[in-house]
């Protein structure tokens, strides 16, 4: 048995495509602002990806940097101008920050129509209770459109997470419950892992480390998608053994090509959906 492979890049592809005939039709140009906090090189590449994307689809994208010697004050201006701005229809602020900046605080300043990457303690609520007013986060929305495209229903299935942060295994625990999965989140301090795994008729590693997940922590014809994004011997790779877990999984993500694409779409079409929250003539 081989797996299919979950083709993140080609449905991303879609997405955008939609997006972007969308947008043309309204003549519009909605505006993403991406603050970004001292200037990690990774944090960089990803900035200057979502311009891109975003330039792509036919939104404007506005970057404020602001040195990492700043103090919270001016950063909590800037956001509080940003949230006023009738211009601007999305704002992120690019993870991690410094040290010396309280994430969540910060995340907290942004007005949740406008918070695009959904990880404001409103729009993490929101999606908690499961109202359809909820920004969900870019991932675990990835992720979601992922298996509902490849798998035809997701009600009782018993979806396995590894791993519990903010923005990844905790709101795809809350989007997977609130499509009738039961859901297993686990974590670091887990006991008996691989026994947990192999129960999943859905398997979600998102806890970056390389290549963790093996094919005997898969049930056979289990759905395997990989989060994970580590960097060894500079190549990319996930937190699954992609070569092992195809022989024993049904369905699989790779790594590059699956949830990454997906991200950066769902980005997008949070920041449409923002637009069109803001002007519901259009
Ligand atoms: P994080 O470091 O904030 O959280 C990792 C989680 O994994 C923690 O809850 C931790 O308890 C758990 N974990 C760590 N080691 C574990 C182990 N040995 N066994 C079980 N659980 C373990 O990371 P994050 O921001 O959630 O990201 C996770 C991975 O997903 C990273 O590789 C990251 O690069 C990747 N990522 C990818 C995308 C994407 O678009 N594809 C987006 C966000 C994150």
């Amino acid at each position: 048995m081989t797996a299919v492979i979950m083709n993140g890049k080609e449905v991303a592809m879609n997405i955008r495509k939609v997006l972007a005939e969308e947008i043309a039709a309204t003549g519009v140009s909605p505006l993403l602002a991406i603050v970004q906090v001292g200037d990690n090189p990774a944090s960089q590449i990803y900035v200057r990806n979502k311009h891109k994307a975003a330039a792509e689809i036919g939104m404007k994208c506005r970057i404020c940097y602001v040195p990492e010697t700043d103090d919270e004050e001016n950063l909590r201006n800037l956001l509080l101008d940003l949230n006023d701005n009738d211009d601007v229809n999305g704002i992120i602020v690019q993870l991690p920050l410094p040290q010396n900046f309280d994430e969540l605080k910060i995340l907290s300043w942004i007005k949740y129509i406008k918070d695009v990457d959904g990880f404001s303690p409103t729009n993490a609520g929101l999606l908690q209770m499961n109202s359809p007013e909820a920004v969900v986060a870019a991932t675990p929305q990835g992720v979601l459109a992922l298996l509902k495209h490849y798998l035809s229903d997701l009600r009782g299935k018993h979806a396995v997470i590894i791993g519990r942060s903010n923005i990844v295994g905790r709101p795809l625990a809350d989007l997977l419950l609130n499509q009738d999965c039961t859901v297993t989140v686990t974590h670091s301090k887990t006991v008996n892992l691989p026994d947990i795994c192999r129960q999943a008729d859905i398997l979600i590693a998102a806890c970056g480390c390389p290549k963790m997940v093996k094919a005997d922590w898969v049930k056979k014809g289990a759905c395997v998608v990989d989060v994970g994004i580590n960097r060894v011997d500079g190549h990319l790779v996930g937190d699954v053994d992609f070569d092992e877990v195809k022989e024993v999984a049904s369905y699989i993500s790779p790594v590059p090509g699956g949830v990454g694409p997906m991200t950066v779409a769902m980005l997008l079409k949070n920041t449409w959906n923002a637009y069109k929250k803001q002007h519901p003539l259009v």
